[in-house]
């Protein structure tokens, strides 16, 4: 070697030692222990709960079986004969259903994805890539789970088991070719939204999470050499980071989940750029907080979507309070996320299907799991209730909950208005009728088209029903769900209503009575809404108004849908007329009546359910219009009644009374301005204006 060769070679090696004490500087955080989600200290606290809370023994216990079992349980599921990640990239798990009846599909292995209502056999694209889908979760749930049971047991064993699927994704993560949603190749944002594992960013910062957690249990101990921690570190989770941190959304909810990922990397590598990405970004937590929430619900307008998105900002908050920053202090819309729900429950603890929600979560135990770290940050009463009410029994109860809750009740749900979030919540002063009336923000790609739509709960039941959401791979959810006719509300001319944010006239809770005035927005050029709920412990009173602004006629329609089977009084005749589309397509078995008078019509569910529904004439003549719709259910059909009036302007009163009621009303009568309501037993009036004004009378 000649001198000069020599020197270059020097320099070579002062670059390179450079360069390797750089990455060991770095390394003291990758071989830092435990500090994402919990320490050390931590799980000795938590083997000491187990030992005296029962519990707490049992999701121990829980997290120690699912680790032995994995992968075990990982390949019998998937038809698998050795622990292989899946061969390509996932898929959207919304297209993995029935064709013919929305059911969701069922996995025969190794290959047959079958239908278990018609026995319908699918095979191939897309449905075997969203099996592997579901084989990157069930990994990544595994690893997690033995990295936790190594932590509660010291059983090395747990550790390799955790640290090998770590392994496996970071020799393989770059190879999955970047890739979207099949079929929607046309769609905005196709690339920009994709990821390598999964067909959407949203499943990879969701597994990433995962991934980064697992990392931070085991990454201090000896079952990686430090070219495996570097392997790990820069190929997988900070690649998988880097795909999560593309870009803002596509909708609100991906984006909290894509910031709890990026925040989750940020805090694994001390990565401080990703962190403020994550939490102070354009479009990080902060913003969220501050742009998305309102009166505590989530822009979304779907409280499915509101408790997904509060997963990943539930678990940035912890993260950031073991990095010393106090979201959920600093960020008080966190905790309202929380809190606003309760709001909305109806009186079985299922909360009403609005916008993409599925309508009968029993909201309260299947996210109980959140309120338990939402309480030891924030020590809110309900909180504690809740998740005592659920028995404690969920993972996150054991890993971040407090030691123990004595006793817990949720307070009596009041009538409620939440004029920003555009809800009203009105409950009977005695018994459970429960109305809700949406009136707000549109929700964006989750939003329907439904402005003063609202669901009517009683006798333990929901009655007056939304249809929600089926799984996006369902054509109806795009020409049923969202639409105007497949709501409680008025439509136009029979088309959709335009997006459009409603506003809050007037409220009034009473001893007696509760009452909303809500206007739609601008949901229809040329014609205004309004429409006026009053809601006593026997029935509801719904006035709506529709308007023209320019003097031009129009078909109102007021839309109405109730479990059961319906009746009506009069002479119906077979119809055929509606137009093919925006949802009156799906409308069947239609008929129709001239009425001039009042429409009486009764929806029977079974002996102890019924909706009776007067709509009085006021004097014009109605076009009435019978028959079934869909509903939540895809199998079940649901009866609709529509009303139609034409003219320049429309005034529906109806009054909505479940049954069978122990009065019954006999008659309901408009005269001077005022609504009368008889029953055997009583005489009520309704004064609606401004401030509406109430009377009853007993009967002797
Ligand atoms: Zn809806």
């Amino acid at each position: 070697m000649n001198p000069q060769d020599r020197s270059f070679f020097r320099l070579q090696w002062a670059a390179l030692l450079l360069i390797a004490t750089g990455l060991l500087a770095s390394r003291s955080i990758a071989q830092a222990p435990p500090h994402l989600l919990l320490s050390p200290a931590d799980f000795t606290r938590l083997n000491e709960l187990a030992r005296t809370q029962p519990w707490a023994a049992k999701q121990r216990a829980a997290i120690l079986k699912e680790a032995d079992e994995f992968p075990d349980s990982y390949e019998k599921r998937f038809g698998l004969t050795s622990l292989e990640l899946p061969p390509e990239g996932g898929q959207w798990a919304h297209d993995y259903v029935c064709p013919d009846t929305g059911t969701e599909l069922k996995f025969h292995p190794p290959d047959e994805h079958v239908c278990t209502d018609t026995g319908r056999v699918m095979k191939g694209a897309p449905y075997d890539q969203i099996v592997y889908q579901d084989r990157a979760f069930a990994l990544d749930e595994g690893a997690l789970a033995a990295a936790l049971a190594y932590r509660l047991t010291g059983d090395h064993a747990y550790a390799v088991k955790g640290a090998q699927i770590l392994k496996l994704y970071a020799d393989r993560y770059l190879t999955y070719p970047l890739h979207g949603i099949m079929g929607r190749e046309q769609s905005p944002g196709f690339t920009l939204f994709g990821g390598r594992v999964f067909a959407q960013t949203l499943d990879e910062a969701e597994f990433l999470i995962n991934i980064c957690w697992t990392y931070d249990l085991l990454r201090d101990t000896d079952v990686f050499t430090p070219q495996e921690r570097t392997h790990i570190e820069r190929d997988l989770i900070y690649a998988a980071a880097m795909i999560c941190d593309r870009s803002k959304g596509p909708t609100d909810n991906i984006s909290s989940w894509t910031n709890g990922a990026v925040a989750a990397a940020g805090y694994v590598l001390d990565d401080k750029m990703l962190v403020d990405q994550a939490i102070d970004g354009p479009w990080g937590f902060r913003f969220q907080m501050k742009n998305y929430v309102q009166d505590g619900f989530w822009i979304e307008g779907a409280l499915g979507y509101q408790y997904y998105a509060l997963e990943p900002l539930e678990y940035t908050a912890m993260m950031a309070k073991r990095a010393g920053v106090d979201l959920w202090k600093q960020e008080p819309n966190l905790g309202a996320l929380f809190e606003s729900p309760l709001g909305l429950i109806l009186p079985d603890g299922t909360t009403p299907g609005f916008n993409d929600a599925r309508a009968e979560r029993h909201v309260l135990d299947e996210r109980a799991h959140l309120y338990e770290a939402a309480y030891s940050a924030l020590g809110n009463k309900d909180f504690a209730a809740i998740n005592f009410n659920a028995g404690r029994a969920n993972r996150d109860a054991f890993l971040f909950g407090v030691a123990s809750i004595d006793a817990g009740s949720l307070p009596k749900p009041k009538s409620a208005v939440f004029p920003d979030a555009g809800y009203a919540t009105l409950r009977a002063p005695v018994g459970d009728l429960t109305e809700i009336m949406k009136f707000g923000p549109f929700g964006g790609s989750h939003g329907h088209f439904d402005k003063l739509t609202e669901i009517i709960f009683a006798k333990g039941v929901t009655m007056s029903v939304d249809p929600g959401t089926q799984r996006y791979g369902m054509p109806s959810h795009y020409t049923w769900d969202k639409v105007t006719v497949a709501h409680n509300t008025v439509s136009v001319d029979e088309a959709v209503q335009k997006p459009a944010t409603g506003k809050l006239v007037a409220w009034q809770a009473e001893p007696e009575f509760a009452a909303v005035t809500a206007d739609a927005g601008p949901v229809y050029d040329g014609v205004d809404l309004q429409r006026t709920s009053v809601l006593t412990s026997d029935y509801v009173l719904e006035i709506t108004t529709a308007k023209s602004t320019d003097g031009k006629e129009h078909d109102f329609d007021w839309n109405y849908h109730n479990y059961g089977v319906q009746h009506a009084d009069g002479t119906f005749a077979a119809y055929s007329g509606f137009p093919q589309k925006d949802g009156y397509q799906h409308l069947e078995q239609n008929q129709t009546a001239a009425i001039s008078g009042d429409l009486h019509t009764e929806f029977v569910m079974d002996k102890d359910h019924e909706m009776n529904v007067w709509v009085l004439g006021g004097g014009v003549q109605s076009q009435v219009f019978t028959g079934l719709g869909l509903g939540p259910d895809l199998p079940v059909k649901i009866p609709y009644v529509i009303v139609r009036r034409h003219g320049v302007e429309a005034r529906f009163v109806a009054v909505l009374e479940p049954g069978p009621a122990a009065a019954g009303i006999v008659s309901v009568t408009s005269a001077g301005g005022k609504i009368r309501i008889m029953s055997a037993k009583w005489e009520d009036t309704i004064e609606p204006g401004e401030k509406i004004a109430y009377h009853r009378v007993s009967l002797p």
